[in-house]
């Protein structure tokens, strides 16, 4: 992802968002006509064709602005979205337990995020200049692109700001680090973000919990002022930007974090993330940590780095497992930090003994000669 300088000729580029997301509505509207007419979906070559059409039509002659690959992949994403919301009313007719998933819908145009070119339409000049059309867009280039490029996203985020992604297929890579012979197990939690069974603490930045104070204070601010005025506008701009700060620390945090643990291990044992009984359990600080991000960024990492991650078992009770005897203390609560098993007498601090339990418990999965458990 790089961020595109801003230029007036970057007009064009919004523009040419708001075209997607005319057509995106255009398409919802034939979708939804289609179906009260013939009771069948519209299929996307039925759609192509007849935006297509559409587009010699003098009146409809400015949406040619987008590209005609990127309004087949628009058309592509519309009836995915449709995929989607039929597979889950299958699912949802086999197990009612399945999630709920609605059809596409309007959106507003102003609110358009993003278009897709494919092959054709752009050009990566030398550099960090690309060319869209017939104009040549700046980005800045804060890293090296790696691979073939497969696709280009020009996305817009809430602040107007512009930028643009590469989809590439990369070339495999050998792990660019010496084998370090050493594998650890994490457990999560809201005080220490994670805990190793080495012994090792990694704790979320500080910034973090004071911008999310300013985000809550933002959020009344917000509700305060009156819809469509001038102040709502400025308030929703400050709110917003708060929100991209939060999740740029946020990203690097994780990204820093990935880097460090991968360069330091061979193996790491992680437990199986279950977000929405997470959230159920310890609210919405959950989200702001962005666990499930985390994990992602760490798969990512590790496939460059050589390390393997592995997942134990949703439900193995890391917390409750005694690490010294096995017994099970199904007392423990949230609040218990630290605890003493009824069967052996071992205090235990809570995360520490997680950690443990949750490396014995994936050792043995990592492979290799590091099945040894690490002391304490
Ligand atoms: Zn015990």
């Amino acid at each position: 992802m790089y961020k595109l300088y801003r230029a007036k000729r970057n007009a064009r580029l919004h523009h040419q968002i708001n075209i997607g997301g005319v057509i995106h509505n255009h398409c919802i509207a034939l979708h939804r006509r289609y179906y009260s007419m013939y009771k069948k979906h519209l299929s996307p070559l039925h759609l192509k064709a007849h935006i297509a059409k559409r587009k010699k039509i003098p009146t409809y002659a400015w949406w040619s602005a987008l590209g005609s690959q990127a309004i087949q992949d628009l058309i592509e994403r519309v009836d995915k979205g449709y995929q989607r919301f039929f597979q889950s009313l299958k699912d949802r007719k086999a197990n009612k337990t399945a999630r709920k998933m609605g059809p596409p819908t309007f959106r507003k145009v102003r609110k358009a995020k993003s278009f897709t070119l494919k092959q054709a339409g752009w050009t990566l000049l030398d550099g960090h200049r690309l060319r869209i059309g017939s104009t040549i867009y700046k980005f800045a280039k804060s890293r090296e692109i790696a691979g073939t490029i497969k696709t280009v996203t020009i996305k817009r985020d809430p602040l107007g700001d512009l930028y643009v992604y590469f989809s590439c297929r990369m070339v495999p890579q050998p792990a660019p680090r010496a084998m370090t012979g050493k594998s650890a197990g994490f457990d999560f939690g809201l005080t220490t973000y994670l805990t190793g069974s080495d012994g090792t603490e990694r704790h979320a930045p500080q910034p973090f919990k004071q911008d999310l104070r300013r985000i809550a204070k933002a959020n009344r601010d917000l509700s305060r002022t009156r819809a469509g005025s001038h102040n709502r506008q400025r308030a929703q701009a400050h709110l917003d930007r708060l929100h991209k700060r939060v999740a740029h620390v946020r990203q690097a945090f994780h990204w820093d974090l990935a880097q460090a643990l991968c360069q330091h291990y061979d193996g790491i044992v992680l437990e199986t993330l279950h977000l929405q009984g997470m959230k159920a359990l310890w609210g919405r600080k959950v989200s702001d940590l962005g666990f499930g991000t985390f994990v992602q960024t760490l798969h990512y990492v590790a496939t460059k780095t050589g390390t393997r991650v592995h997942h134990i078992d949703r439900w193995f009770p890391s917390t409750r497992l005694c690490s010294v005897c096995g017994h099970l203390n199904d007392a423990i609560t949230l609040r218990d930090r630290v605890w003493t098993c009824a069967a052996c007498g071992t205090t235990h601090k809570r995360d520490h003994n997680a950690s443990t339990n949750i490396y014995r418990e994936g050792a043995s999965s990592l492979g290799g000669s590091h099945v040894r458990l690490s002391p304490g």
